[in-house]
């Protein structure tokens, strides 16, 4: 499942290609996406990123918003007409086309007026406040693993990266997020952007089948500390990494170094 890393990989690349676009053509060839209507004829003005939702600014007020769920890829392809296995919609621009692949059919793209759009939760490639992340989880009792991938409260940290974050801040990942001091709450905010941005200048965390626009992995999985590391020697003690479950997910850690 595509992270907030992979998010803005995307968001970056898109920049360095839609803007001042006009769209040529739609083509919806799965009927779950909807009505996507009044898009033909118009220009980009922007992209940008809301979270994990992916924007496309467009001339006169009009914002389509797309979110990538389990299994969503975008693919940008030069010229001529590619067909891919489950492709869900297909945009034509001059330089090219952007292709919605998505084997699961999770993905979600809407037009909305620019206003409509809601405030975000705390976006930690904005950097987070330490002090408030303290103040959310002040009278939460889940892990704190949990609360990290919790998307109402922090936009956009999945199962890979939380695990990353609380090894790099020494945290063990089933204390209460109640219990962590003040301290602990800055090692976490400031591990929180320290890896997602090293993540995003990796273009991402290649483990399974993310790729890029342009159809590459990613290298972060190079980096990887603890995640999918189970039973091997942990590169800051020297001792054994540890798989639990939580939440139905996996969780890497190292039991000496995170307390
Ligand atoms: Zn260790």
């Amino acid at each position: 499942m595509p992270e907030l890393p992979e998010v803005e990989t995307l968001c970056r690349q898109l920049k360095t290609i839609l803007p001042g676009e006009e769209i040529l053509r739609i083509e919806i060839l799965d009927a779950r996406l909807g009505k996507i209507e009044g898009l033909v004829g118009r220009r980009v003005e922007a992209v940008k990123r809301r979270g994990k939702f992916l924007q496309i600014c467009i001339s006169g007020g009009l914002t389509a918003e797309l979110h990538l769920r389990m299994s969503g890829r975008l693919f940008w392809q030069k010229g001529g007409v590619p067909v891919f296995a489950y492709s869900r919609l297909v945009i034509a621009f001059p330089a090219g086309t952007l292709i919605l692949i998505d084997p699961r059919r999770f993905a979600t793209f809407t037009v909305q007026p620019l206003e409509s759009t809601p405030a975000l939760v705390e976006d930690p490639l904005g950097g987070l406040s330490a002090h408030r992340l303290r103040e959310i989880a002040r009278t939460r009792r889940l892990p704190v693993k949990s609360f990290l991938m919790d998307q109402r409260l922090i936009a956009g940290i999945g199962n890979i990266y939380a695990c990353e974050i609380l090894f790099a801040a020494g945290i063990d990942p089933r204390r209460p997020s109640s219990g962590l001091s003040p301290v602990e709450w800055r090692k976490v905010a400031k591990m929180s952007v320290a890896i997602l941005e090293r993540a995003v200048a990796c273009r991402g965390t290649t483990v399974s089948d993310w790729r890029d626009l342009f159809g590459c992995g990613g290298t972060n999985q190079d980096h990887l500390a603890v995640y999918a590391r189970k039973g091997e020697i942990c590169r800051r003690c020297g001792g054994r990494i540890e798989r639990i479950t939580q939440g139905g997910r996996g969780t890497w850690f190292c039991p000496s170094c995170q307390q």
